[in-house]
Order: C-alpha cells, then structure tokens, then sequence
C-alpha cells in the first residue's frame, strides 16, 4: 500500500495535576513530548488541513485534537511552540464546560475561550468545528443538523476571523444525512474517527484518523507515523461506515 498522511486522534493533554476521567480521552505530557521529539528527531513537519492538497506526504504530520479543552492551551500550547509545531483543533462552540460528558460522569472541565482561541489561531494553529453542543448527528431532526453543522462554522469563523475548512464528527457519528449537511455547510473536509478509506482522498468527508491513547509507547507511535499504519487487511475491517 501506499504511504499515507497519519492524522493523529488526541483530545487532552494533562499533567499530573489534572482531574482524569474513566474514558481515558487524554495523553500525559512527558509521553506527548517524547512523541513531538520522535518527530522532530525524525524531519517530521506538522501540517495542517489548509496544507492537505499541496504537500506530499511523506514526513507530514496532522495532529488534531477533539472537543477544544483549556489544557490544550495550558499544557500542549507550549509544547507545540517548543518544537516549532502546529496542530487543529476542533471546537464545540456553544459549551464553556464538558456538559455532554459530565452528563456520563467524567469530570467537570473547562473549554478554551475565545481569547485563548484567537491567540492560538494567531500563532497558526487551526481550528475545525466540532457542532455547538457535540450532539449525536446521527439522532438528529434536519434543522437542528444545521444549526449545530453550519452555526458551529459561523461560529469558529466569527473567533478566528479565518475560513473554518474541516468538521470532526462527535463521537465519529454520521450517516449520509450528516455528510451532507456538513458538504452543504461549506466544509472542505469531513473528519472521522478510524473508520474511513485508506487514501483521504478517496473521500474527503471521511478522513480517517489514528487514535493516541495514554498507553501509546514511543514504537507504537512510530508505528502511528510510519505512514502505513493501516494495512490492507486492517482497512477491510475498519473501512464500514
Ligand atoms: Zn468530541
């Protein structure tokens, strides 16, 4: 198969004095920067979805981030200054606070304000809509696939002043229904969480990503990188919709 652009999964970074939740949705500091070493130590460049169309892949990097948590300004900010990297970021608009996962008992945490986004989206890191309230599409009535898909675009756009290309499906729920409303949006790309065709540009509505997980050891995230990642019998199994 051929190399493929990885697109790595996180959603937190923390340190040790963070509040952790059980669904494990973070990476701890130490491991993330041994990870941005790795790339560095390797010639990796971390591009991002503006840069998909016009680079070759190889040695380039998207690393994203879901949901839009205070510490990816706190803790991974810094880190991705260090090392002179960038990053997306995808937004839920409409909450300061994690409500639809406080909901399923994980702990109470803050999501970046606008200040912080403006200031993030100065230094060249780009931010993707993640819909207002990170509601399940695929239960989801026609107006309110709108309000949540194409808002949450106005809405990145109004913080960022700068065109708002990719949507990342919460929970990687969707259906033809949600990719369309995400087309009609005006979106350039639909982001999916590890289901999706090998090559993005197969379909740019289902871009796959590859998941980071706290127990990722520097190998595993070598393996991650190495751009071919997902091999053939890999991509049977986890190409269904
Ligand atoms: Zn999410």
């Amino acid at each position: 198969m051929n190399y493929q652009l990885p697109i790595l999964l996180y959603h937190r970074i923390i340190n040790t004095h963070s509040k952790i939740g059980k669904h494990k949705l973070y990476v701890h500091d130490k491991d993330f920067r041994m990870q941005m070493q790795f790339l560095k130590d390797h010639g990796y460049e971390t591009i991002t979805f503006k840069d998909i169309d016009t680079v070759t892949p190889e040695k380039k990097v998207i690393l994203t981030f879901d949901d839009g948590y205070e510490d990816n300004y706190t803790i991974l900010f810094p880190i991705l200054k260090e090392f002179g990297f960038t990053c997306v970021i995808y937004l839920v608009t409409k909450h300061t606070r994690n409500e639809w996962a406080i909901k399923e008992g994980e702990p109470e945490l803050h999501m970046l304000s606008k200040e912080r986004i403006r200031e993030m989206s100065d230094y060249g890191i780009e931010f993707g809509g993640h819909t207002r309230t990170h509601i399940d599409l695929k239960n989801c009535k026609k107006e309110k696939l709108v309000d949540e898909i194409a808002g949450c675009k106005k809405d990145v756009e109004e913080i960022t002043g700068k065109s708002c290309i990719s949507f990342a499906y919460p929970f990687g729920a969707h259906n033809e229904e949600t990719l369309q409303a995400v087309r009609d949006a005006g979106y350039k790309y639909g982001i999916s969480t590890i289901f999706g065709p090998a090559n993005w540009k197969e379909d740019p509505m289902r871009i796959r990503r590859i998941e980071v997980r706290p127990s990722t050891s520097v190998s595993s995230f070598k393996r991650k990188v190495s751009g071919h990642y997902y091999e053939k019998n890999i991509y049977k199994l986890f190409s269904g919709k």
